[in-house]
This record gives C-alpha cells, sequence and structure tokens, in this order.
C-alpha cells in the first residue's frame, strides 16, 4: 500500500465508507470491483456505477485487487490489463484459480488499450467474460455490466435451490433408512415371541413384549405420518383461537391415569390472563402430549411434573420439567433427531424414536423452537417457544 499516493488512499477510504445500498430485499446489493490505476478513468466509472447503485470498490494493483476479490467477493470486476505489481492477466488467472467456486467464477470484463486480436483472445481464453478495447462507452459498460450480473446472480439462486434440494434428499434417504430399519427390528421382536407361543411357550411376559412391539409400531406410524405431512407441506398448520390455561389443563386430564399409576402430581404454572391466542390446536396438543408423557414415562414415581406457561415479549414459553436422570449434555441436541434414545433410557423403556423428532418439527413448523434446558436440580426441562399472535378479533 506504500505507494499509494495520500489522494487514492482518501478515495480508497471514501468509497469503503459508503454503505452498500439495497437492490431488494433478498438480494444483497450486487458490488462491483473497479481493477484500475488511471485516476481519470476510476472516477467517471465508479459515479456512474454508484448512480445504479452498485457498490463500487476500488483496486489500483493487482494485488490490492486480489485481497479485495478475497475480502469482498465482488459480483464483477471490471480488470484493467497494465497495472503497477501484478497485471490483468495474472489477477484474471489468479482468480479462475481460486479454491473457492463462487469467487473463481465471478464474472470479468477486460477493459483494455491492448486491442490487437491476440490480446483479446488471450483474455478471452485466460477466462474474462468480455474483452472491451479503450476508450469505451460508459453506457455500453453500465449496460453489460448489469447482464452479467443478473445472470450471476441467477445462477447463484438456482445453486442454492439445487443444494437445498440435495440436502433434503440426504435427508430423506437417511430417514427412510432409519425407518426402515426400527421397522424390521421391530417385526423381528414380534415374529420371535409369535414363535415362542405358538411351540407352546404360554408366559405373559411374550404377550407384553408383542402389545409393546405392536404399540409401539402404532405410534411410530402416526407419528411418521404426521411429520410427513408437514415436511411435505400438504399439512398447513392453520392457527385457531385458543387459550392456553384451558389447552394445558386438557392435556393434564388426558394423562391424569396414567399419572395417578405412578403416584405424580402435575404442578401447573400458568399467567395466562384468559387471552385468547392464535396457534395450531392439533400441532400444540401433540407437542404437549409428547412431552408430557416423556416426563411420565422417564421421571421417577412419585415425582412432581411442572408445566410451567409465560409469556415473554412476542412469544409463549412452556416448559415440562420432570425429576428424571438428567440427559447429558453431549447429548441434549441428539435428542431430537429420529429414532435417537438417550443413553440412559435406551435400555429401560421403549417410547416412539419420533417423538421427540416430531416435537421439534412440529415446533418449527409453527415458527417455533424447542430445546431442553439446562437446570441445576435432578431433572430435565424441556422447552418450547412458540410466536404470541394475540386473537384481536
Ligand atoms: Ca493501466
Amino acid at each position: 500500500m506504500s505507494h499509494l499516493t495520500q489522494t487514492k488512499l482518501a478515495r480508497l477510504k471514501q468509497r469503503k465508507d459508503t454503505a452498500r445500498p439495497s437492490h431488494g430485499s433478498n438480494m444483497r446489493t450486487a458490488s462491483i470491483l473497479i481493477v484500475e490505476d488511471e485516476p481519470s478513468i476510476i472516477d467517471p466509472l465508479a459515479l456512474s456505477l454508484e448512480r445504479e447503485n452498485y457498490h463500487v470498490l476500488i483496486a489500483e494493483d493487482g494485488l490490492s485487487a486480489c485481497r479485495l476479490i478475497g475480502e469482498e467477493e465482488p459480483d464483477l470486476i471490471i480488470l484493467d490489463i497494465l497495472l503497477p505489481d501484478f497485471n490483468g492477466w495474472e489477477v484474471c488467472r489468479m482468480l479462475r484459480q481460486h479454491p473457492i467456486p463462487r469467487i473463481a467464477t465471478t464474472p470479468v470484463i477486460m477493459l483494455t488499450a491492448l486491442t490487437s486480436p491476440e490480446d483479446k483472445i488471450r483474455g478471452l481464453e485466460l477466462g474474462a467474460d468480455l474483452f472491451l478495447p479503450k476508450p469505451f462507452s460508459i453506457r455500453e459498460l453500465q449496460l453489460l455490466s448489469a447482464k452479467l450480473i443478473e445472470r450471476r446472480q441467477h445462477t447463484i439462486l438456482l445453486e442454492q435451490d439445487l443444494q437445498k434440494i440435495t440436502r433434503q434428499q440426504e435427508e430423506r434417504i437417511n430417514f427412510t433408512h432409519l425407518l426402515f430399519h426400527e421397522l424390521r427390528n421391530q417385526l423381528f421382536v414380534i415374529d420371535g415371541y409369535t414363535q415362542l407361543l405358538s411351540s407352546g411357550h404360554k408366559t405373559d411376559n411374550y404377550k407384553d413384549a408383542i402389545l409393546r412391539s405392536s404399540e409401539y409400531l402404532n405410534t411410530l406410524a402416526e407419528d411418521m405420518l404426521l411429520i410427513r405431512q408437514v415436511q411435505d407441506g400438504g399439512f398447513r398448520l392453520n392457527s385457531e383461537s385458543l387459550i392456553i390455561k384451558d389447552v394445558l389443563q386438557e392435556m393434564i386430564e388426558v394423562y391424569a391415569t396414567q399419572a395417578q399409576e405412578k403416584d405424580v402430581n402435575f404442578n401447573l404454572v400458568c399467567d395466562d390472563d384468559g387471552q385468547a391466542i392464535l396457534l395450531n390446536r392439533p400441532a400444540l396438543k401433540v407437542i404437549l402430549s409428547t412431552l408430557i408423557d416423556n416426563a411420565l414415562k422417564y421421571g421417577p414415581a412419585g415425582q412432581t411434573v411442572t408445566i410451567d406457561c409465560c409469556q415473554a415479549l412476542d412469544l409463549i414459553v412452556i416448559k415440562v420439567i420432570d425429576r428424571g436422570v438428567k440427559i447429558p449434555t453431549e447429548e441434549r441436541e441428539r435428542i431430537f433427531e429420529p429414532f435417537y434414545r438417550a443413553k440412559t433410557f435406551a435400555k429401560q423403556i421403549r417410547g416412539s424414536g419420533l417423538g421427540l423428532h416430531g416435537v421439534k418439527v412440529l415446533s418449527r413448523a409453527m415458527g417455533g423452537n424447542v430445546n431442553l434446558e439446562n437446570i441445576k436440580e435432578e431433572g430435565n426441562c424441556f422447552q418450547v417457544s412458540l410466536p404470541l399472535t394475540p386473537d384481536k378479533t
């Protein structure tokens, strides 16, 4: 940078301080890097591009150009060839060899006084998109820039879509693989015990095992259908007016018998002022029933299960707290994966492996989330946050 004059530094700083104007809500403002050492060209060119709402970056030598390309990832480079230190040929060669594909494919317009057919061919061979001889028309350069940038942004959007589809495809394949693995395991259990029973062994344990496996398969099928419907977008989570305290009480009543069998008490804490809010009732009920069911299954007999509901800013936060064995920190994220069972409970009780995964999918489909909070006392606290939309009708 030592060779830059004070004027040049001032100009660079001034450009850098200019806020990036916006071209629209989805796409960042397109940026153009001008690599040029002639102030009489830089200023009118930069000004005309800024008037078109581009974010303009300037490098007055090849080295600064390479640095700015890496730091700012411009959407287009207007590249002079005769430059101090690295010339434009070198800059273009290095750009095309960049390890990040998105940078390596940045469109380049070579702008130069070298106008022989050999120079043009050399520029195009090095990967320039266009080769414009000096003197040039600023209007023509504006139009060509717009075209190249539009094409690039279109390509980037297509690439993002493709990546998303590939990711979804991979998730789907993994999910299907896990599902069949789980189905095979359960059918193996049922088949084994059925054979024992039919060969004359009569033990209630066998019947119970078959019953547990078939109940599990049933829950699995229901969970899977709901989650699939939500993920496929074919199941719209429409909001309806409800009073959260009423839904919580209703769910506690559903589990009253099961709780009584294990001598479990529910402690409902709700700062609800009776205001109706908008949420999807079936999804909320599936979330609550999974969390309450888990708290009863995995928590000890005689425990108190706390269901705490409060409003925080624009969120409704529901916590289900049991007094069971604490799920280790390293498993805190993994328990929301399909078919993952916390090691502590894996051998203890057969539960639906989709339960917590389903809670996550449904919470997210409603614009919220679920996580396992870290609490000091023994036990686990599942926290569901959902957007709070008061029903004003
Ligand atoms: Ca030059």
